[in-house]
Order: structure tokens, then sequence, then C-alpha cells
């Protein structure tokens, strides 16, 4: 189903967009789903501590949640890219790779980027032998050697949450490393002083930025993670707007803490709220949280 104006433009289909769109779909809004196809896990095989879904491909549950999508009339799923969104009097004007496309509210779910240090073979080990968060990918190298990249209390804590699960961990500066190779089970760590190091896996904490540009063109308020400030609810400092998943911080939490469950709740609580914003829009603007 087209409609002229969409009652919700989501942006972007990973797992925080697409439970969006369920969200508002179940209530009978229309929306429209645009998704680039660049996941922040498009190299992982397996992803992992989602309860039902653990060890699935993130290619599968995406395409578990578009078969749910596809049983609601009102949803609508487009695979472009969205290149602007200008905010107009009633809602908002955005130009795709695929057309223009006005909608009423919007949730933004572009996600974040990670830029890996430049290290030759980082890149083709990211989200296999090299990830960031012991959570998703621990227990895959358990009771053989883990590495760490780099430096003060959080890789610290990071350390000390990986010594229950690794035969050893060893931490390595950032400027240790001067090449990684994929072995087939695990990686091989050459190092600029001694001898290189054979693991099952590394940990390291990539420099992140939002993914799309939208927050900066819509000016939302950001915090010092690089993401977009929003409640619990996913309202973002501008009423009509709503975000979720990883390019979004309820600033009450210390750091972001990204996995695909909570982008997946953070898109079913900005898709609520965005119901409700279309069902009593004065209200809302009256009760919105960040009108300082
Ligand atoms: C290496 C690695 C391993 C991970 N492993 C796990 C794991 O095992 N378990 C776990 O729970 N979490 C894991 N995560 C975290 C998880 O991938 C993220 O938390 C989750 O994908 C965030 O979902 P999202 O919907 O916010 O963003 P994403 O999944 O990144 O989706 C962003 C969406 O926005 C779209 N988009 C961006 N810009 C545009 C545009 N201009 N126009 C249209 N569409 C656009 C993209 O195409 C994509 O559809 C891992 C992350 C990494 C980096």
């Amino acid at each position: 189903m087209e409609a002229d104006t969409y009652d919700a433009l989501v942006i972007g289909g990973g797992p925080a967009g697409l439970q969006a769109a369920l969200t508002l779909g179940r209530m009978h809004r229309t929306v429209l789903l645009v998704d680039s196809g660049r996941y922040r896990n498009g190299t992982v095989a397996h992803s992992h501590n989602f309860v039902t879904h653990d060890g699935r491909a993130p290619d599968e549950l995406r395409r578990l949640a578009r078969e749910d999508l596809a049983r609601y009339a009102t949803v609508e799923l487009r695979e472009a890219t969205v290149e602007s969104v200008e905010e107009t009097e009633d809602g908002f004007v955005a130009r795709t790779s695929d057309g223009t496309v006005e909608a009423r509210t919007l949730i933004l779910a572009t996600g974040m980027t990670d830029e890996l240090p430049d290290v030759p073979g980082l890149a083709e080990a990211w989200g296999r032998e090299v990830a960031n968060c012991p959570f998703c990918h621990g227990h895959e190298f358990a009771d053989r050697p883990i590495g760490l990249v780099g430096e003060g209390p959080s890789i610290a804590e990071l350390e000390a949450i990986l010594v229950p699960i690794g035969s050893e961990v060893i931490t390595f500066g950032h400027h240790d490393l001067v090449k990684v190779e994929r072995l087939e089970d695990g990686l091989l760590v050459q190092r600029r002083a001694g001898p290189a190091v054979e693991l099952a896996g590394l940990f390291l904490h990539p420099s992140t930025s939002q993914a799309a540009p939208f927050a900066e063109q819509l000016g939302l308020d950001m915090l010092p993670s690089g993401c977009v400030r929003v409640d619990a609810l996913g309202r973002t400092s501008r009423p009509r707007v709503f975000a979720a998943g990883d390019l979004a911080h309820v600033e009450e939490l210390p750091v972001p803490m990204p996995s695909i469950l909570g982008a997946a709740a953070a898109g079913q609580a900005a898709g609520a709220s965005a119901v409700r914003f279309l069902a009593n829009p004065d209200s809302e603007v009256e009760s919105h949280p960040f009108t300082d």
C-alpha cells in the first residue's frame, strides 16, 4: 500500500527500525521503512545474547523480521538510501535515491559506523575474530588466549570481565599491533616488539560516528557519546522525531549499550511514542521532555 503522506517514515532496517515499523503497523499507522542495506553487524555470521535467537545469523533475523512486517497492510519497505530530511510545518520531506517521501513523524534508526585502527588485517577479521563486545562474542573464544587493545579504566574493566572466559587475557597498547592475520580457527597478532601471538580472538573499541547525517540536518541534541539524546521513550529534542538503536543514547545510561535486543526494544518504545504523538499531537508537544 502506498500513501501520499505516511504517518511515519522509519529510516533504517536493522533491529531498531524493523521493530519500530512493526509497532506502528500493528497500530494501523501507515509506515514506510527505508533501508540502504548497510548494517553495523554486516560481517557477522552469528549473533549472540538474544534469548530465543542465540547464535542466529543477523541476515536471518532481518529476513524473519521482514516476514513479520509483510503481514501488516500499512507497512511498506523500500530498499533505498535517504539523502536528506527537512522538517516542514506538519511533518517531513525526505529525499531518497528512489524519490521524495512525506511523513508526519520520523523515526531515525540509522545506526553507527565503526572506524577501525589502521592495522592491516583488522578489517578482514572484524565481526569474526575481532569484535567490540565480549557479551556478544566472548564465549566463542573460551578457554583460549584472548587479546584486548587499548588502555585506561574501560580496558581494565573489560580485562576483568574476560578473566573467567579466556585461558589468559593479553592486553596490547594501541601502537603494539603491526598486523593481524586470520587463521583457520583464531588470529595471529604481529607485534611491534616481541614474538607473534596466537589468539582465539581480539577485542577493541573502534571510534564510532553517526552512520547518517539526519541528526545533524535536523539539529537534534547530541550527547558526548556521539549519539542522539533520547529519553527512555525514544523521544528526541524535536517532538516529531524519534530515535532508536545504536545511534541513540538514553542520557541516564553511563554509556551506550549496543545490542540487537536493546535496539529492538528501543525501536518498540520509539514506535509507540510515534503512535502516541499521531493520536494526540498537541498534548505530546506540550509534555515533550526536552523543551528546555
Ligand atoms: C562486529 C559486531 C558484532 C556484533 N555482534 C552482536 C551480537 O552478537 N549480538 C548483539 O546483540 N549485538 C551485536 N552487535 C551490535 C548490533 O549489531 C547492533 O547493536 C544493532 O545492529 C543495532 O541495530 P540498529 O537498528 O540500531 O542499527 P543497524 O543494525 O546498524 O542498522 C542501521 C540501518 O540503517 C540503515 N541506514 C543508514 N543510513 C541510511 C540512509 N541514509 N538511508 C537509508 N537507510 C540507512 C542501514 O542500511 C541499516 O538498515 C554487534 C556489532 C558489531 C559491530
